[in-house]
């Protein structure tokens, strides 16, 4: 690594040393960036339930029950003794059900009960006004991480992988009894309605285009496209009524709904139901278990073992109670005065994007009006919310059950509290990432910004870093999520979250043609581990950019700056060392584009770029003028 020219690879450059110095943890897939942080936010707070749990001291009420469950989570010989038993009781209903009628009478107990579904409902935000819920309905997940493994000229990958999934199904199907005849009758049927699901559920690239999810039908029509289940009943049993309309996420699947789910495959149904279901609980149940239910996902991402009890236990805790565990980690590792310089960096980042749209050359004025509205509209949430949401008070389990049942039961709870909101308002105070998560986002239904106190530490931010440092950390990611106000899918709402076209027709062409260059600029870059999918990762793509030019633009206006540093800490963050399973699972799943290309790509479209580190044509990060885009 050492002849790396920084003006042929910016990534590698900066992150040589780091790189080589990285060592990926037995249970990780990854190290380094991201993953880093999370794993020391992970420790201090691992350390923190132990402290609690020890002295049976807690803050609140939320945390003494985040610490039970996590006592019960941790408690091998406990989960030993339970064995398999709680999640078979809880599948024997689907064992009852001998026909269709049956199973009809029994769908809003089947879906409390977590057992997989030909249809999943959810109440959600009405994307045409975002102030009031709708019932949205979509179909299951496939076996395999996205439906592309299901393409044709791909049938010898996707023979092993579910051969190696059935291979963990196989011994779990044995723990539960069994025999083998029967466990290869059970998967036979599992994988047959699996492939028929795979013919007609979204692909992940399919998904990425979330306002596309936006398909009203009258409850009427959908209740007869999925026939013979018997939607009315369901709907009425969850709600006590049948809303007029549904939002269906997934038509192609709906449409075809009868192919997938008949009378004459409903033992294929119930099969499926019962293995998926069972391979989806394996976690709460005895160590064996865990370790067969979580064989696969390690498997496709190379991570070699499985992880300790306390980490899965302050997982699972955290998870469940994650806006009090976000809560406390904000309150006592995340100073006043970061929050305030931080939410004074976003101020000047708005008010810059407002310039630069301002002085936009291209669009016309009507857009940029509507633009300069919805940055000033666009809400901030800093650190951690100033109160817990009340469904924190009804998570209450029995801790002298099972760890399955006790999660179950609030598991359910969710569920009740996500079915009570239609007819309700929207709360847009809702935070969409609790405080101790290493992550941003923005959400294009409420037009608002979130920052947990976790991700607000270095190399993203710091007070002792330079200024130039954190505009190239938390600046340009800050920049990032604001502009996917801006990107492929939020352009398509307005300043209230609203799905609504408020562009021009012509200036709706030029944006679209920039999207597509930027679809060009990444479709199709070979890896060591595959090839990149331009379309899948465009939104974030283009959100990548839109960070990097406002933060250039505040680093041009400001003095004392320097380019160097800017550049080299916004390549820092994205330091990440992964096992090659994992990469390629990645260019997959993750709309986001590899770590190297988040760092690589982005610099060449921009004129400090080639300045500050006299960047010439014979360079491997040098383009053409004529070939860079910037969007915003
Ligand atoms: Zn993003």
């Amino acid at each position: 690594m050492e002849n790396i020219r920084i003006q042929d690879d910016l990534y590698t450059y900066v992150n040589r040393e780091k790189l080589e110095e990285l060592v990926i943890p037995d249970d990780m897939p990854m190290a380094g960036g991201f993953a880093a942080l999370s794993t020391d936010v992970e420790k201090l707070m691992i350390g923190e339930f132990n402290t609690m749990c020890a002295e049976a001291s807690y803050p609140n009420d939320y945390l003494a029950r985040a610490c039970k469950l996590y006592t019960l989570a941790k408690d091998v010989k406990r989960k030993k003794k339970h064995g398999i038993k709680p999640a078979l009781k809880n599948l024997a209903i689907l064992k009852k059900l001998s026909s269709l009628r049956g199973y009809n009478l029994h769908t809003k107990e089947l879906i409390l009960k977590g057992i997989a579904m030909p249809i999943n409902i959810a109440v959600e935000p009405n994307m045409k006004d975002t102030t009031h819920h709708c019932v949205m309905i979509q179909g299951p997940s496939v076996i395999l991480p996205d439906t592309s493994y299901y393409a044709e000229g791909k049938e010898q990958q996707k023979e092993m992988l579910l051969n190696m999934w059935s291979g963990f199904a196989k011994q779990v199907l044995a723990i539960a009894g069994h025999s083998e005849e029967e466990a290869d009758a059970l998967l036979k049927n599992t994988l047959s309605f699996d492939a028929l699901i795979a013919k007609y559920v979204k692909s992940n690239e399919e998904w990425s285009e979330y306002t596309k999810m936006y398909n009203p039908m009258k409850t009427g029509r959908v209740a007869g496209m999925v026939k013979p289940l018997n939607l009315k009943k369901l709907l009425t049993d969850l709600f006590g009524l049948i809303p007029e309309e549904i939002i269906v996420a997934e038509p192609r699947y709906f449409k075809n709904f009868k192919e997938v789910f008949n009378p004459d495959n409903f033992e294929m149904y119930k099969a499926w139901a019962y293995v998926t279901s069972l391979m989806g609980s394996c976690s709460l149940l005895s160590e064996e278990l865990r370790d067969l239910g979580g064989g696969f996902r390690r498997a496709l991402s190379g991570i070699a073992a499985v992880s300790t009890p306390e980490k899965f236990a302050y997982q699972l805790a955290s998870g469940m109670y994650s806006e009090p565990v976000g809560l406390y980690y904000g309150e006592k590792y995340f100073g006043e005065e970061a929050k305030a310089d931080i939410i004074d960096i976003v101020r000047q980042i708005v008010a810059t994007y407002q310039k630069r749209i301002k002085d936009n050359d291209i669009l016309e004025q009507a857009t940029k009006d509507k633009a300069i509205l919805k940055l000033s509209t666009m809400g901030i949430k800093m650190g951690y919310p100033d109160r817990v949401e009340e469904i924190y008070d009804k998570l209450v389990f029995d801790e002298s059950k099972s760890l399955y049942d006790a999660v179950s039961t609030l598991r359910k709870i969710r569920i009740l509290e996500n079915f009570a909101k239609l007819g309700k308002e929207v709360d847009r105070t809702h935070w969409a990432m609790p405080g101790h998560m290493v992550n941003a986002c923005y959400d294009p239904f409420v037009n608002d910004i979130t920052f947990p106190a976790a991700i607000l530490q270095a190399p993203f931010y710091s007070i002792k870093q330079s200024r130039s440092e954190n505009l190239g950390g938390i600046g340009a990611v800050i920049g990032h999520e604001i502009s996917h106000a801006f990107d492929s899918n939020g352009a398509k709402c307005d300043e209230l979250g609203n799905l609504n076209n408020w562009w021009t027709k012509a200036d709706e062409r030029k944006f679209n043609k920039k999207v597509n260059a930027m679809i060009k600029q990444f479709d199709g870059i070979e890896l060591p581990w595959g090839k990149v999918n331009g379309k899948f990762t465009v939104s974030e793509n283009i959100a990548d950019n839109g960070g990097m030019a406002v933060t250039l633009d505040i680093m041009s206006s400001s003095e004392g700056v320097s380019f160097e540093e800017y550049f080299t800490n916004w390549a820092r963050v994205w330091c990440q060392k992964a096992k090659p399973e994992y990469q390629a699972l990645l260019l997959q799943v993750d709309v986001h584009g590899p770590n190297i290309l988040r760092a690589n790509m982005p610099p060449r479209n921009f004129p400090e770029w080639y300045e500050t580190f006299k960047v010439k044509k014979s360079d491997k990060m040098y383009i053409a003028p004529s070939k860079r885009v910037v969007i915003w």
